[in-house]
């Protein structure tokens, strides 16, 4: 479940996102403090927004560590790289081959390389939603249609039953992925994987494809196929 159930805005908080406030809640897992790095289950997790003007950050803390907030002091208290957490998942899902329509599975990869933390852009109008890492754009992620041009930026590897999502400008990842036999001999025979960098799902709480539609019709996901490395 997304952190929308228990989770403390203060009123600048609310007042600030507006009706954004709710897609963002439903992009945000308590998974670990941002501040103090120690889970955030149990205790109640508190969400503070960092405000660079053209772009924001959306972070969750306990409570007692940092309270709700919205911060324009030039001061940066994002969070940094390591306490965010991600969920990885490879999911085989039906798809049509050629002219004759045969059925086959095909493995999509899904990231969510932010549960307790995501970037907002704000747009003209002012209102603030959610945005995809720039990283992701500037390696070659892009919204759909899924196109089979490899992304540029990214390389995937397989060792052993893990596949290992790797970005040439080190900025992000490396991401892991555990594969079961079919989803491995998969993407080894084809050469890559379609990976998607969501927000709209937590990767570990897919139990049905049906859960995946979000993230496949580009809701704050990014997606592209990506190579194994040569
Ligand atoms: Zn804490």
């Amino acid at each position: 479940m997304t952190v929308r159930e228990n989770v403390v805005v203060s009123a600048a908080v609310r007042d600030k996102l507006g009706p954004s406030l709710q897609q963002i809640l439903d992009s945000l897992w308590a998974i670990d403090c941002q501040t103090c790095n120690q889970p955030l289950p149990g205790r109640r997790p508190a969400l503070s927004v960092d405000d660079f003007s053209i772009f924001a950050s959306a972070t969750l803390h306990h409570h007692e560590c940092r309270q709700s907030a919205w911060n324009e002091t030039d001061q940066i208290r994002a969070a940094a790289g390591e306490t965010v957490s991600h969920h990885t998942l490879c999911a085989l899902l039906p798809v049509a081959y050629g002219d004759n329509g045969e059925e086959g599975r095909k493995p999509f990869v899904l990231v969510n390389p932010g549960l307790e933390m995501i970037y907002l852009a704000r747009s003209a109008l002012g209102q603030w939603a959610v945005e995809p890492n720039r990283a992701f754009v500037d390696a070659g992620f892009a919204p759909p249609p899924l196109t089979s041009t490899p992304v540029p930026g990214a390389v995937v590897e397989l060792r052993g039953n893990q596949l290992v999502i790797g970005f040439r400008s080190g900025l992000m990842g490396p991401f892991d992925v555990n594969l079961n036999d079919e989803a491995r001999n998969l993407v080894a025979a084809e050469g890559g994987a379609v990976v998607l960098m969501t927000h709209a799902v937590d990767p570990h709480e897919i139990t049905d494809p049906t859960q995946l539609e979000p993230a496949l019709r580009g809701d704050r996901t990014l997606m592209g196929y990506t190579q194994l490395a040569g």
